[in-house]
C-alpha cells in the first residue's frame, strides 16, 4: 500500500479562524478589532463571514496576518408563528486567483448583499453552494446540528469541501457545535469531505479562540491557504497540536502535543478502529496497523480537559 503523507511538504503551520461575524452583520467587534484580537492570539488568518453580506477586508492585512474575503449565506424554514424550524448556513470563502479567473458569474463586490432565497429544503442549500462556487468561492457546511439538520437533509448536497464539525459559538450557546457523527456517516457513504473547527464568534458570548484550523502551507498567502484547505493539508483543533500524521506500509501514525487518548476512527465495520490511552496527558504519538477493510481512517487526539484535535481522513478505497 502506498504511503500517504498529508504533511510531507513540511511547510509552515498557519493558524486560522474560518468563520467570524463583525459589526457588518450581528457581531459586536469591528473588522479592525477582530484582526487585532486574532493576531494578538497567535493566529495568521481570518475569514470575516458576515450574514448575507460579502466583505473583502484585505486592506487590513499585516505582516504575518491575512484576511480572507468571505460571507455566510443562509436560507431558513419558518413555522406559522415565524419560529425558525430549520436552516442551512454555508460559508463562502474566496478561492484562489485561478478559481476567480474561472468563475462562471461575476465575482462578488465588497459589501454586496446576497440574493434572498425561498426555502426549498436541500435544493435551496444547493442553490447557495452553486452560487458561491460559480462566483469563485470554496464552501463549508456550517453547524448542521444547530441548524436542525437531519442526515437525510444532506444526502444530495454536493460541492462543499468541508463540514464544520466543531463550532465554538454553537457549543457555548446550546451544545450544538460538535457534529462528527454527521461527518462519519457521510464518510461511510463514500463522500469525500474534510472537516473544520471554527469560532463563529459574534463576541456577545466569550466565543473567540475556541476552535480553529492549522494549515500546512508553503507560505502565508491567500492562494497557499486555500490550496492547503482544499487538499486537506490541515487539522482542526480546540487545543492539542498535531505535528505529523500519515500512512506508511499499512500503518497509520500520529505525532501530537501531550494528550490523554488518541482515537483511530474507522467506522466501516464493527470493532474497526482503535483507542490508545495514556496515563494523564502523556501520549505524544501512536500507531495503528490497518486491518485492510477500512474505507477511511482519521485520528482524534483528546487531552485531559476534553480538548480535541481532529485530522482529516485518509481515504483507502
Ligand atoms: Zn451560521
Ligand atoms: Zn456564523
Amino acid at each position: 500500500m502506498a504511503s500517504i503523507l498529508p504533511f510531507a511538504e513540511k511547510g509552515n503551520w498557519y493558524k486560522g479562524n474560518l468563520h467570524c461575524h463583525s459589526t457588518v452583520s450581528d457581531g459586536l467587534l469591528s473588522p479592525e478589532e477582530l484582526v487585532k484580537l486574532y493576531k494578538n492570539n497567535g493566529y495568521n488568518f481570518l475569514v470575516i463571514s458576515d450574514h448575507e453580506v460579502y466583505t473583502d477586508f484585505t486592506n487590513l492585512n499585516q505582516d504575518s496576518f491575512i484576511v480572507l474575503p468571505g460571507v455566510e449565506y443562509s436560507v431558513t424554514k419558518y413555522g406559522p408563528n415565524n419560529e425558525r424550524l430549520q436552516t442551512y448556513h454555508i460559508n463562502g470563502i474566496l478561492g484562489t486567483a485561478e478559481m476567480q479567473k474561472k468563475a462562471r458569474r461575476p465575482l462578488l463586490k465588497h459589501m454586496e448583499v446576497l440574493p434572498a432565497l425561498d426555502w426549498n429544503g436541500q435544493k435551496a442549500a444547493q442553490e447557495m453552494i452553486d452560487f458561491l462556487l460559480d462566483s469563485g468561492h470554496i464552501c463549508t457546511l456550517n453547524h448542521p446540528l444547530w441548524s436542525r439538520t437531519e442526515l437525510e437533509d444532506l444526502n444530495e448536497l454536493e460541492g462543499y469541501f468541508a463540514m464544520e464539525i466543531f463550532n465554538y459559538g454553537c457549543e457555548l450557546e446550546s451544545h450544538t457545535g460538535i457534529t462528527t457523527l454527521y461527518w462519519d456517516s457521510l464518510l461511510k457513504r463514500g463522500k469525500k469531505i474534510w472537516a473544520v473547527a471554527s469560532d463563529d464568534n459574534h463576541n456577545v458570548l466569550k466565543d473567540s479562540c475556541g476552535g480553529w484550523v492549522c494549515v500546512n502551507a508553503r507560505e502565508l498567502s491567500h492562494d497557499a491557504i486555500i490550496e492547503g484547505l482544499l487538499s486537506g493539508r490541515f487539522y482542526s483543533s480546540t487545543g492539542p497540536e498535531i505535528y505529523d500524521y500519515g500512512l506508511i506500509n499499512g500503518e497509520v501514525f500520529i505525532e501530537c502535543s501531550p494528550v490523554n487518548v488518541i482515537h483511530f476512527v474507522a467506522t466501516d465495520e464493527l470493532n474497526s478502529g482503535f483507542s490508545q490511552w495514556g496515563e494523564g496527558n502523556s501520549l505524544t504519538k501512536a500507531r495503528f496497523r490497518l486491518k485492510g477493510n477500512e474505507k477511511y481512517i482519521r485520528v482524534e487526539c483528546v487531552d485531559l480537559y476534553g480538548k480535541i484535535a481532529w485530522t482529516n481522513p485518509i481515504f483507502l478505497k
